[in-house]
């Protein structure tokens, strides 16, 4: 196996377990690699740290899945990594039929993420080392989840980064292209090739349960990027007297449209704009709300987009705050790695300012816990949601 040696000084966070060695932190290989090829990553002495994949035409050039001498990058590591994750996915006992299986990193398996929507999986592979072992992959789901059909998504974003063109379609056996799921006492429809993500935002699931207690009947409610509903089905089923559940995109606005009704929730308003624009009219029109909550696309795809992002986030706290009835709550979710909780405090600070507002924080969320957040891997937390009460 090709011999790849780090910097002096490098080791230190890789014995730490952050997986990733950036191409820079590269001193020398033992030969040229080729991409996607299992390596050992040494230190600059010579030492053990771990086995990995290469890519050399990456920043993110070794991506390590073991960094145990015995445990090299096979088919049964493999295996064993899907199998413990679905060991965890149990153990959690959630309340629904739909869940992460694989999230990359969180589950020690970089550029791999796999949702399942009842007995479907829907897969991503992100990373070229990664769609080199895809059928190790496949066959290691089939031993392990047993599925009645696996589906492939492509992620357009990949190309740039990692220099290979990901695929759409299924892989194996039936994959309908609209599922039915659960999550407690609401049902969703997830469409498999037209919906964002995998076709669901799974990783909100804690944020909508927290916004199911949050919602007293009678309150009046903002949904902003409201994609297909979760947040807005579940402020109905909490009493709210008035919803209005705002988003770009007409065809989310449909399927939310169809969640509503196949729940028996009536009343949702579902409007088609952009979200600046509308909240803008809302204040022009003096109209105010119990709780606002915007949940934005990521406005921050790396760190150098980091600062128009937060500019982005300000504006739509201000534009969130004018339209919060005093008492009432605004809520913000930011779903980028490179806006952390402490930015979002920020720019909730600068906004409060412009308004004249004291904010009182009632509640944080994560991810939730089938989206593992390992601490020794930064960007495996990157879902943060912030919930003030307007003073
Ligand atoms: N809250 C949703 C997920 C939001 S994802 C849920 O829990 O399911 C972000 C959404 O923002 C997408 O549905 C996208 O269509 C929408 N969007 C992107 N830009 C927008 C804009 N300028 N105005 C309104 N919606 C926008």
């Amino acid at each position: 196996m090709i011999q790849v040696r780090v910097k002096p000084g490098i080791e230190e966070k890789l014995r730490s377990y952050f997986p990733w060695v950036y191409r820079p932190e590269i001193a020398s290989y033992s030969r040229k690699p080729q991409k996607g090829e299992h390596v050992v990553v040494r230190d600059a002495g010579g030492h053990f740290i771990g086995y990995g994949y290469i890519n050399p035409d990456a920043n993110i050039s070794v991506r390590l899945l073991s960094f145990n001498k015995e445990k090299k990058i096979t088919y049964e590591l493999i295996k064993e990594r899907i199998e413990s994750a679905y060991i965890y996915r149990k153990s959690l006992s959630l309340d629904t039929d739909a869940f992460r299986l694989i999230h990359s990193e969180g589950d020690f398996l970089p550029g791999l993420v796999v949702d399942v929507y009842r007995s479907h999986a829907v897969v991503e592979f992100t990373t070229f080392g990664m769609n080199l072992m895809r059928d190790w992959v496949i066959s290691a789901l089939l031993e392990v989840l047993k599925p009645a059909g696996i589906y492939e998504k492509k992620n357009e974003y990949i190309q740039k980064i990692e220099g290979f063109e990901t695929q759409e379609g299924i892989i194996y056996g039936d994959v309908p292209p609209e599922i039915i799921i659960r999550e407690k006492d609401l049902n969703y429809y997830v469409n498999i090739p037209q919906g964002q993500k995998t076709g669901f935002y799974l990783d909100q699931r804690r944020a909508r349960s927290i916004i199911r207690s949050l919602v007293k009947p009678g309150f009046t409610c903002l949904d902003v990027f409201c994609h297909t509903g979760g947040f807005a089905l579940n402020m109905k089923k909490a009493g709210a007297k008035e919803v209005i559940a705002v988003d770009i995109s007409s065809q989310a606005l449909e399927v939310g449209k169809k969640n509503a009704h196949l729940n028996n929730l009536d009343g949702i308003v579902w409007v088609e704009e952009n979200a600046f624009d509308f909240m803008r009219k809302l204040h022009r029109e003096g109209q105010t709300f119990d709780l606002v909550l915007m949940d934005p696309p990521s406005f921050a795809k790396n760190k150098a987009s980091v600062p128009s992002a937060l500019r982005g986030y300000k504006e739509l706290c201000v534009r969130g705050l004018h339209v919060v009835k005093r008492g009432g709550y605004l809520v913000i979710y930011s779903c980028s790695f490179h806006i952390t909780a402490e930015h979002l405090f920020q720019v909730l600070v600068d906004a409060a300012r412009d308004v004249g507002r004291h904010l009182r924080v009632i509640n944080m969320s994560f991810q939730d816990l089938d989206h593992p957040w390992i601490l020794q891997v930064p960007n495996t937390l990157y879902l943060k949601g912030i919930y003030v009460e307007v003073l």
